[in-house]
């Protein structure tokens, strides 16, 4: 097969929503960036990233032929008043985008299969073992900034990127990361509260705030920073809301993106989910991912932290619940307010 022109792949990555499109030749990663953030223990118990390392490093694994690497960006920022104060990150105050992005991708596979009959693919929105910072950046579409995030020049870091790999090659290249926009700025490094930021982009995931409410859910938060959730129960987004690149934002205007009721709630509300309130509101949200006992523990966090006095009588009644980590959170924040 002659290889696939990208003038027609931009247009059709445009087509089905995606606002950046950028290719890489599908060649193996260099191992020490990844090998040495596991071995530092960086990534925590997110055992799968050492797990599937090989398969990280050498997509030839994941689709045998693998020519090309295609990365794909959304832009998600929104700033709804209606979201305004919600503890919620950004990007998962919406549906969840993975199956906006993974709809679009799909939209763009058939295209490519009914144009080009045969072609072999792989395609993954933030799971499988892809390392989608690294192809995005040798594709030219950004580079990967102190804060760990990927940012773009349009969009800043407020993107979502989602990953395909092609058993063809494509009439052009990117030509490796965008020119490093940091600079002398240390802004991220300084506001993180919690130190999670390493140097060099890397991110000790033990110390971030995003890892601990969403992908630690079987033990407590660390007590040291429990103290720095007093707003923040799903993911955070300080490290991007500091940056100076991300000062002129883009609205993501697709409705997809738009804040769901979820958003609207605040803290105490968030703590004091009902069974019935979580099926309300968090299906077909990423915030599922964190659970019903997960929500509702980094939301009592957030309390205590906060030293919310009126929210004593929930946080009373909490002491009483089954749930083990519910149970703790609650009597931790109790004696926050007795402080
Ligand atoms: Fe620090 Fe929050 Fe950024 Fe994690 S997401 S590195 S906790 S500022
Ligand atoms: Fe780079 Fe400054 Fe943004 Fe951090 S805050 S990512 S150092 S520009």
């Amino acid at each position: 097969m002659s290889s696939l022109p990208t003038a027609w792949l931009r247009q059709l990555a445009e087509a089905v929503g995606f606002d950046l499109v950028g290719f890489s030749r599908a060649e193996p990663i260099p191992p020490e960036a990844l090998c040495s953030w596991v071995e530092a223990g960086y990534a925590a118990d997110m055992d799968w990233m050492g797990e599937r390392a090989a398969e990280r490093l050498d997509v030839r694994l994941l689709l045998p032929g693998a020519k090309t690497v295609v990365t794909f960006a959304n832009n998600y920022y929104r700033d709804d008043p209606e979201a305004a104060d919600s503890p919620i990150a950004r990007y998962a105050r919406g549906r969840d985008y993975h199956s906006t992005l993974r709809d679009r991708m799909k939209a763009f596979r058939k295209a490519l299969q009914e144009s080009y009959p045969g072609i072999g693919t792989y395609g993954g929105v933030d799971s499988g073992p892809m390392m989608e910072k690294v192809w995005a950046a040798r594709s030219g579409m950004g580079y990967v900034g102190k804060n760990g995030c990927f940012i773009t020049e349009r969009y800043g870091s407020w993107v979502l990127l989602a990953t395909l790999i092609l058993d063809a090659e494509v009439d052009a290249y990117g030509e490796g990361p965008a020119t490093d926009r940091c600079g002398a700025c240390r802004r991220c490094l300084l506001s993180c509260p919690t130190g999670a930021l390493v140097g060099n982009g890397r991110v000790d995931a033990r110390a971030c705030l995003s890892y601990q409410t969403i992908e630690n859910r079987s033990q407590e938060v660390p007590e040291a920073f429990r103290f720095a959730m007093d707003s923040l129960v799903f993911g955070c987004d300080i490290c991007q809301d500091v940056c100076p690149l991300n000062r002129k934002p883009v609205f993501a205007e697709h409705p997809r993106f738009a804040p769901r009721a979820v958003a609207g709630l605040g803290v105490m509300e968030l703590a004091g989910l009902t069974p019935e309130q979580y099926a309300q509101f968090i299906p077909g949200t990423a915030l599922a991912r964190a659970r019903y006992d997960g929500l509702r523990r980094n939301a009592i966090y957030a309390l205590g932290a906060a030293r919310q006095e009126q929210a004593r009588a929930l946080l009373e009644k909490l002491c009483e619940e089954p749930s083990e980590p519910v149970r703790s959170a609650a009597q931790w924040a109790l004696r926050q307010l007795a402080q």
